[in-house]
């Protein structure tokens, strides 16, 4: 079985195309520019990751959201149950870019770290 890919590791979006046996293992990878898009191939066709940013809730900012990301790429299986916590989550104000703002999301070992800053609202009591 062969399956078609765009490699999404650097701008270029090399097509590739992986051929998998039976079980699901890759056995050859083309369309390739670099090895990187060889490991993406591989990735993508036996355990599939994604870099999850989004937005968490901010309480007593002066924005109501502050941007954030995982520190590693989540299994792609988890990033809806990821989203469902996150949604659920609020940070108090301040928050500035590289605090970690929730620990070891969904037992993953994976760290949710903001992406941008979020003042603390002085005219809130
Ligand atoms: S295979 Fe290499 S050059 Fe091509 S898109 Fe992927 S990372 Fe970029």
């Amino acid at each position: 079985m062969k399956r078609q890919l765009t490699c999404i590791i650097c701008p270029i979006g090399c097509c590739l195309t992986a051929e998998l046996d039976e079980n699901g293992e890759v056995l050859n990878v083309t369309g390739n520019t670099c090895g990187r898009g060889k490991a993406y191939a591989e990735s993508e066709c036996t355990h599939p990751v994604r870099t999850l940013t989004t937005t968490m809730r901010v309480s007593g900012g002066t924005e109501p959201l502050v941007s954030i990301k995982s520190d590693m790429p989540l299994p792609k299986e988890l990033l809806l149950p990821c989203m469902e916590k996150i949604n659920r989550l609020q940070v108090a104000a301040p928050v500035q870019i590289g605090d970690i703002l929730f620990r070891n999301i969904e037992n993953t070992g994976i760290d949710l770290v903001a992406t941008g800053n979020v003042k603390k609202d002085q005219t809130c009591g």
